[in-house]
């Protein structure tokens, strides 16, 4: 016997709302419009204006990444402690050293300073990998079961001191150093792939430091100094 109309009907009606469920996030954001109100006001007004950037900006749920004591100031337009004396860096910040670097989908990235992750998720929704180091295990394990966990595949978490870089996946298209370095750490420039783009804030620790740009051009370095920046210290393992 065929199943009359209404039967038809009530299954339809049943059935929608669940696989309707299944192509949605399991909750609705509740930072949405507050991340939307960050890279409007925080990033897009103060001119950084790759796509690609912005929509990684509006993407990553940064409240994810900040301790939920803090997690209602995640949007706000600062760093933020993330414990052990470490910090997450202002969104702009993010944003801004993100576009520098002139993100690609094809390019493999270098961070030094993992701290929370969130810079690196930002790298990861642009480009196709992205190596990250951090000298304080507890952030490193953190920020990798966090990444894990938020399905970053293509992120991989080494704890250890990035003064080194990391041999084994060199060259990279690009390097970004989120820590204050008194002096650009040598292994990193060699790391860097011909034409590759490098930014690092340099100067001393807890002063004012200068974030620069470093290009390797026909294997010449070309420094620009982009702004005055203040970032935690560059520690070394066994110094410090
Ligand atoms: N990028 C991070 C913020 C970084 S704060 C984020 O998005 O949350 C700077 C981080 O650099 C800190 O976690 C600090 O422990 C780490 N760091 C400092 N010196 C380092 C070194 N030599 N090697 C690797 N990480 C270092």
């Amino acid at each position: 016997m065929s199943p009359s109309v209404n039967t038809l009907l009530l299954i339809s009606l049943l059935a929608f709302p669940i696989l309707n469920q299944g192509n949605r996030p399991v909750q609705k954001d509740p930072f949405e419009e507050k991340r939307e109100h960050m890279v409007r006001r925080q990033i897009e007004a103060r001119g950084v204006s790759d796509l690609a950037v912005l929509k990684a900006m509006r993407t990553v749920r940064r409240h994810l990444f900040v301790p939920p004591e803090v997690a209602s100031k995640a949007y706000a337009d600062h760093a933020l402690p993330i414990g052990l004396g470490q910090t997450i860096s202002q969104p702009y910040m993010v944003a801004y050293m993100t576009e520098v670097i002139r993100p690609t989908a094809q390019m493999k990235v270098l961070e030094i300073g993992t701290g929370s992750g969130y810079q690196a998720a930002v790298l990861a929704e642009i480009v196709r990998e992205v190596y990250t180091i951090e000298i304080v295990p507890e952030h490193g394990v953190a920020a990798a079961a966090r990444l894990k966990k938020l399905g970053y595949e293509q992120v991989q978490v080494k704890i250890g001191d990035g003064y080194q870089g990391w041999e084994e996946h060199a060259p990279y298209d690009a390097i970004v150093v989120t820590a204050g370095a008194e002096t650009i750490p040598p292994p990193l420039l060699e790391q860097l792939k011909e034409g590759g783009r490098m930014v690092i804030p340099v100067g001393p620790a807890y002063r004012t430091q200068t974030l620069k740009l470093i290009e390797k051009k026909k294997g010449k370095l070309i420094t620009k100094n982009l702004m005055p920046v203040i970032f935690v210290p560059f520690t070394r393992s066994g110094k410090n």
